[in-house]
């Protein structure tokens, strides 16, 4: 299958990589200069299970799609949410009438977004459990399992779906289809909107957090608000399934001594965050459906003031 990669970050250079083994026409587009640069020069470089491996991959700058001639027949969305829409707005003349989009970053609502540069049919919203970093320009660290699930919003369900499910599949990233996709979007901004913004204004990792005498309450007042926005959508969340997957985090054994992404994004490498997709989106949607959300609110703030302390870019 033809494919663009459009946002070569880690996650990109993961799904780059599976995809290009997998002998599908893989090309690249991102934003950042000096990781185009050396991905040109030196190839898509990654620690790949322990593995070191090289990909030859096209890349290109998201300012000149315009000299570049592809006929995409699935684009996978892989930028930070907040340059979302500019890629979008870049990536106009690779995307045709046919061109499958497949958006699996992490938060809330993007398909309102994506949906004004793609029509409805040809949007394929999913959730990913495959993890990725990235050391620095051009080279990933790929370790683990993960899996996708995915849903057509349009009319064309599962049948629609299928060409690129398999296209996955034989590239072994693990991919289904789900009839429920925004439930399991809900379930994982529910630990995104706990574990990301509570770790990062309180400089902890999870376990630490969690072994705290109000992590219990401070949670449950978060987790309610999420649900409280996902009934007013009519989505069906599971707060015994939600509550489990957040207290797993506080595993010590296991991922527990980790600090979540958000924290390496903004108090390691002095990035902004994704809070206003997660935390934030739940605000915007509470406004529109009457429910009150002071608890998602004050801490989009607090990480809006850190981010604006560290002096964020
Ligand atoms: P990323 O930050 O690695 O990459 C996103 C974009 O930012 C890319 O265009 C990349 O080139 C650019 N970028 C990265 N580092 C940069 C730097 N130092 N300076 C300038 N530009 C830089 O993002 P990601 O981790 O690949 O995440 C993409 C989406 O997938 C997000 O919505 C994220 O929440 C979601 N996600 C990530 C993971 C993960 O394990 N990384 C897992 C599941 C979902």
């Amino acid at each position: 299958m033809k494919i663009i990669i459009a946002g070569v970050g880690a996650m990109g250079s993961r799904f780059a990589l599976m995809l290009h083994q997998a002998n599908n026409e893989v090309l690249l587009v991102d934003g950042w200069q000096a990781h185009i640069d050396a991905i040109r020069e030196e190839g898509l470089k990654a620690n790949f299970n322990g593995e070191e491996v090289v990909a030859k991959i096209p890349i290109y700058h998201q300012t000149e799609v315009d000299k570049v001639d592809f006929s995409a027949e699935l684009v996978i969305l892989f930028t930070k949410v907040m340059q979302l829409e500019g890629m979008l707005q870049a990536m106009k003349p690779l995307i045709g009438k046919e061109t499958k989009v497949l958006c699996l970053l992490n938060g809330i609502g993007h398909e309102d977004i994506i949906r004004n540069y793609v029509p409805l049919d040809n949007i394929l919203l999913g959730n990913t459990m495959w993890t990725a970093g990235l050391e620095g320009p051009g080279k990933a660290k790929l370790f683990g399992n993960g899996s996708i699930d995915l849903q057509n919003l349009g009319t064309v369900g599962e049948q629609g779906a299928k060409p690129v499910i398999d296209v996955l599949n034989e590239a072994k990233l693990n991919a289904h289809y789900s009839e429920n996709i925004l439930s399991s979007i809900y379930k994982k901004a529910c630990v995104n909107g706990t574990m990301n913004g509570l770790c990062t204004i309180l400089d902890a990792n999870m376990a630490d957090f969690g072994e705290t005498s109000v992590s219990e309450p401070i949670v449950n007042a978060i987790v309610s608000e999420f649900f409280a926005v996902a009934e007013a959508q009519n989505i069906t969340l599971h707060l015994d399934e939600v509550m489990a997957q957040i207290h797993s985090c506080y595993n010590r054994e296991t991922i527990g001594l980790h600090h979540p992404s958000m924290y390496q994004d903004l108090i390691i490498n002095h990035r902004l965050t994704e809070i206003d997709y997660i935390n934030g989106a739940i605000v915007r949607k509470g406004q529109e459906f009457g429910v009150p959300t002071p608890y998602c609110s004050f801490l989009t703030e607090l990480v809006h003031a850190k981010e604006e302390i560290i002096g964020a870019k």
